[in-house]
């Protein structure tokens, strides 16, 4: 079970981290206002409930384009790896992050400490009885010739353990999010363009509770002018500063 609160005296650290966090470790933003599903109906299909959970066909095209995604074959980078060094230098820190990649938890941030708001592209999960294993493994029978592998459990339909469009987000994972950034004193906003809900609504949630909002995005978002700091620098340069200036 993720931990909301801190159990120390030193401020807490909400990080929202959005696809320009994951840019140097080369995973396009699939999502984003301009990701390439939004750009794509066609791909868009693949990643929407209802078409694959009505059509063996999109579900088979899913499996292939997820075993040629390069997002589990990705390494954190120097942002990913900032964090980690803020956590361990003894700050409390939480992640909220739009992310499907793991790289936070992969760079050495306790898996309790980030909550996944879109799901993991690093697990399978059942639509019937909710079974969850390794992607890896899902994968693996793919390439042995399964081209839509059923649940082992209950013979359901596997997905990934994502939030596709057309589902709605975990409430549980959605509160505690929305906890944390009600409970932090810091709250940083890392590579998310600030424009899809409920991701983008935190930031103002955080501001309003009273935290100094840090917008950390090569691009403007619209909680700039609401930011008591906005940091256009490259993220995997500018967040090691940012972080080791807060770790103090
Ligand atoms: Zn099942």
């Amino acid at each position: 079970m993720a931990e909301v609160t801190s159990r120390h005296d030193r401020p807490l650290v909400a990080i929202l981290s959005g696809a320009g966090i994951s840019t140097d470790s080369g995973i396009p933003d699939y999502r984003g206002p301009n990701g390439l599903w939004r750009r794509d109906p066609e791909a868009q299909k693949l990643v929407t409930y209802e078409y694959y959970m009505a059509d063996p066909e999109i579900r088979r095209r899913s499996w292939q384009m997820r075993r040629e995604n390069r997002t589990l074959k990705a390494e954190p980078n120097a942002a990913h790896r900032a964090v980690v060094a803020l956590e361990r230098s003894g700050v409390p820190v939480r992640v909220i992050t739009q992310n499907v990649d793991g790289l936070h938890q992969l760079a050495g941030l306790p898996a309790r400490k980030v909550f996944e708001l879109h799901g993991s592209a690093r697990s399978f999960v059942c639509t019937g009885c909710h079974a969850r294993g390794p992607m890896e493994d899902a994968l693996a029978r793919v390439e042995a010739g399964e081209d839509d592998p059923p649940c082992r459990e209950c013979g359901g339909i596997l997905k990934s353990a994502t939030v596709m469009f057309g589902q709605r987000l975990d409430p549980v994972v959605l509160g505690q999010a929305v906890a944390v950034t009600k409970a932090c004193q810091v709250f940083v906003a890392v590579g998310s363009s600030l424009q899809v809900q409920p991701a983008a609504g935190l930031a103002g949630v955080a501001a309003e509770h009273g935290a100094r909002l840090i917008v950390v995005n090569a691009e403007p978002t619209p909680y700039d002018e609401m930011a008591d700091e906005v940091v256009r620098e490259p993220i995997g340069t500018a967040l090691p500063a940012l972080l080791e200036r807060l770790a103090g």
